[in-house]
């Protein structure tokens, strides 16, 4: 492993990777890294949108300015939980996908 100085330049790095491709991120399915699954209440939901503008992959089903259908893209959801912790009233719960059914992860 290469150890760099505080003070080096991003230039004199190795690079990390490459992207070849802008948005290939969509290809992923990654909801095997998830432990935790986030389940909302649609009842209490008040269409904030924060768990929408917060969500790091874009997994929050909207339309038209609401929240829709089952609401998590669960292929795209990896369980990092800032759903949950932003939303103003407490609509999302993070559940351990042990709990779930096998069903319940398509
Ligand atoms: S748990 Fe994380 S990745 Fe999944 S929907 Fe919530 S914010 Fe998005
Ligand atoms: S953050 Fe909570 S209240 Fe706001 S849209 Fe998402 S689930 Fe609904």
């Amino acid at each position: 492993m290469r150890v760099y100085k505080p003070d080096a330049k991003w230039h004199e790095m190795v690079s990390g990777g490459y992207i070849p491709q802008a948005g290939n991120a969509v290809e992923y399915d990654v909801s095997g890294w998830r432990t935790d699954r986030p389940v909302r209440d649609d009842e209490c939901c008040i269409d904030c949108l924060f768990c929408w503008v917060y969500c790091p992959d874009n997994a929050i089903f909207c339309k038209d300015g609401s929240v829709v259908g089952q609401s998590i893209d669960l292929v795209h959801c990896k369980g990092c939980g800032i759903c949950a912790a932003v939303c103003p009233k407490d609509c999302i719960e993070m559940v351990p996908e042990s709990e779930l059914s096998g069903d319940d992860n398509e």
